[in-house]
């Protein structure tokens, strides 16, 4: 019998990876953040130090609660009310992601917070994209193929989601692939925002929605069955409708079959959801059990500056976790893939032209 290695940390940077769920305002570089806010005036930064800014977001964020997780982002969107600043933070986001060997990327942010220096929504939209535009040009230049692509995501706390989506409709041809809707779960139910989901329905527009990450199996329910998402942002808590009896056998209630067999992407954030309290460990997280029964799971950063985090970083955790070998990797990042919003011929050619060969080319070297 022969072992296979695992995959080392080179090789796991090397990888294509595929990222569906990104926030834009949640992976800002934290010098960037101490450098935007001394040119716009923000005096609410807890240091000016970019690495000890880095090391108070990781730890802020760490505190069990979603509700305190979320918190942070007020110095980071604080910063992000000029188009430069976001232009810039969109570039170095896709520079980032591309070192790090991301292929393919959706990154969501809402609009709707970065209105106060005076910016229209459609303002907001154009200045994020043409950041993107300019760090894949940039990744580009440097040999490496990325591509890009915004989901537009509404609070769900706030009122203002059938506007959101119908600036995702908008800018449907120009660099926006979806939406979302993000924020406090408990109390703010994806039903109040039937409205926006019925009308991107109409517009055969593709969302996904943040659900089951706080808030148990109703949350997802509501996402899936009365709001028609086509993916679930988390969906972690999908692992309450099924269960491991004491001879390792597995039953699924009715929900987590449906999500099962409907091939619902789950776009799971393993370090998020260890810090927001969702899951106790990494060892401990339903991806596990998930991949184990197939589900259509993926495996995303959420927010890299909150976590201290890269795709290579939450893949080099769940290859200790659960010693996930390069099959497995390829099956999640394909997974992803096969998820993303752009359309079937542009995905498909991510998957023969890029993911595959560039895995086969690691296992050579194995
Ligand atoms: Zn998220």
């Amino acid at each position: 019998m022969t072992l296979t290695p695992l995959p080392s940390h080179d090789q796991l940077r090397r990888a294509p990876k595929v990222l569906l769920h990104d926030h834009l305002d949640g992976g800002l570089r934290p010098d960037t953040v101490v450098e935007l806010a001394e040119a716009c005036g923000y005096a609410g930064l807890p240091t000016h130090d970019p690495a000890a800014l880095g090391a108070w977001f990781l730890d802020a964020a760490s505190s069990g609660s979603l509700e305190r997780y979320l918190r942070t982002f007020a110095h980071t969107v604080a910063v992000l009310q000029t188009p430069e600043a976001l232009t810039r933070v969109a570039a170095e986001c896709a520079q980032d992601l591309a070192e790090d060997g991301v292929v393919y990327a959706e990154v969501r942010y809402a609009p709707e917070q970065h209105l106060e220096g005076g910016l229209s929504l459609p303002d907001v939209v154009e200045a994020v994209n043409a950041g993107f535009r300019a760090g894949e040009r940039l990744a580009a230049a440097e040999g490496r193929r990325l591509r890009i692509g915004a989901l537009l995501t509404a609070m769900r706390h706030r009122a203002r989601s059938r506007e959101i989506a119908e600036l995702a409709v908008r800018y449907r041809d120009e660099g926006v692939v979806g939406f979302d809707i993000a924020g406090a779960e408990a109390g703010n139910p994806p039903t109040r925002h039937l409205d926006a989901f019925e009308y991107l329905q109409r517009e055969n527009a593709h969302f996904t929605i943040h659900a089951g990450e706080a808030f148990g199996l109703p949350s997802i329910w509501q996402a899936i069955q009365w709001c028609g998402a086509d993916r679930l942002g988390h969906g972690v808590r999908i692992i309450d409708d099924i269960r491991v009896e004491a001879d390792g056998s597995v039953r699924l209630g009715r929900l987590a079959a449906y999500v099962r067999d409907r091939r619902i992407p789950l776009e799971m954030c393993p370090s998020s959801n260890v810090q927001t309290g969702a899951v106790s460990s990494i060892s401990e997280h339903p991806i596990g059990l998930l991949r184990r029964l197939q589900f259509r799971v993926t495996v995303n950063t959420d927010n890299r500056l909150m976590s201290a985090t890269s795709m290579t970083t939450e893949m080099a955790k769940l290859v200790k976790a659960f010693g996930y070998g390069l099959d497995d990797l390829q099956w999640l990042t394909i997974n992803a893939m096969k998820s993303a919003f752009v359309p079937f011929e542009d995905r498909l050619a991510v998957i023969d032209e890029v993911i595959k060969p560039g895995y086969a080319a690691l296992r050579a070297e194995v």
